[in-house]
């Protein structure tokens, strides 16, 4: 068998509301289009996984509604295991984006069945983890739910990789459970409380993280690529250079990418090598989880 990935984290229908212009106080306004599309950072990074076809399962809750339905359909359509995705009393996570003609947006979360889950659902579901090499978390569910999967995944063994996404403080206990913590670098300012100005700075904020405990960070920089750190080394990965289009889930298909590769082959190099290949690719298309791209695309990519 295959050794697999267990994503925690959230899924959200994002509800696409396009506008000429964003709407003054008090303001009605005609919308010009309206597009429904599955996401939030827990369904994109496992399908980011299961359309490179490395064994993955999400865990989660959804809404016995019908987004719940089509949160599932989607997931299972790119290879992920929902068996155990659990129907909440709570709706299905919604987001709604409002975008003008010049793709500024606002974006309202409301996180409904993502933020029902408990310590309990995760120790029902604690055969899945079990049976992972990987465990993948964002910040899309509580804290402590976070802190709790974080220290079982440790307790059983696996490897653990945070996404920081959204930034929230998080506490040394928590971060001394992370081997591959991989925020953006808006997060690492944010979390270390560090600006980050030049490499120095970078590098500052990214040691500061290692003494609590971190093995290894990954801060991904955009178009400049990404940096990777850990007690010994400090390494600038340069992004390839493509012509972008939209860089929605550039950071959860570059987790996808990692952890795609390196379950099956520890790897640090190969698996950042992997990942900024799939956020390359990701960049140049629109949408979320339709600009993942497929193991066939990344090795073309590759040659
Ligand atoms: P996030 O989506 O979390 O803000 P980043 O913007 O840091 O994440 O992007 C994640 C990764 O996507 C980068 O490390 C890089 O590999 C890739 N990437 C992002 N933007 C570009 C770009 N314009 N050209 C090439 N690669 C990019």
């Amino acid at each position: 068998m295959k050794p697999a990935i267990v994503v925690v984290g959230s899924l959200n229908m994002d509800i696409v509301i396009n506008v000429d212009h964003m709407p003054k106080e008090g303001q009605t306004l005609i919308g010009t289009g309206l597009t429904e599309i599955p996401g939030g950072k827990g369904a994109n990074q496992a399908v980011a996984i299961g359309k490179l076809q490395a064994p993955v399962s999400m865990i989660g809750k959804v809404g016995a509604d019908p987004y719940g339905t089509s949160l599932l359909n989607s997931l299972t359509a790119s290879n992920v295991n929902t068996e155990h995705i659990v129907t909440s009393a709570e709706k299905s996570g919604v987001a709604v984006v409002t975008v003008d003609q010049s793709g500024s947006n606002h974006i309202i979360v409301i996180p409904g069945a993502n933020f029902d889950i408990t310590e309990q659902d995760i120790e029902l579901q604690r055969q899945a983890i079990e049976q992972c090499e990987i465990v993948v978390l964002q910040l899309e569910v509580p804290m402590e739910v976070v802190k709790y999967t974080l220290q079982l995944a440790k307790q059983l063994g696996k490897t653990t990789i945070l996404n920081p996404a959204p930034a929230k403080p998080l506490d040394d206990e928590l971060l001394s459970y992370v081997d591959i913590l991989i925020p953006n670098e808006h997060e690492l300012a944010d979390i270390c409380g560090i600006e980050l100005v030049d490499d120095q700075s970078l590098q500052a904020a990214t040691q500061a993280l290692l003494a609590k405990g971190v093995q290894s960070l990954i801060v991904t920089l955009g178009e400049k690529g990404c940096c990777y750190a850990d007690h010994q080394t400090f390494k600038m990965f340069p992004a390839h250079k493509v012509k972008a289009l939209d860089t929605t889930a550039a950071g959860d298909s570059f987790i996808g990418g990692f952890a795609a590769s390196y379950v099956s082959n520890p790897n640090m190099d190969e698996a950042i090598r992997q990942a900024q290949i799939v956020a390359a690719i990701t960049v140049t298309r629109a949408g979320a989880q339709s600009s993942l791209p497929t193991l066939a695309e990344v090795q073309q990519f590759a040659r």
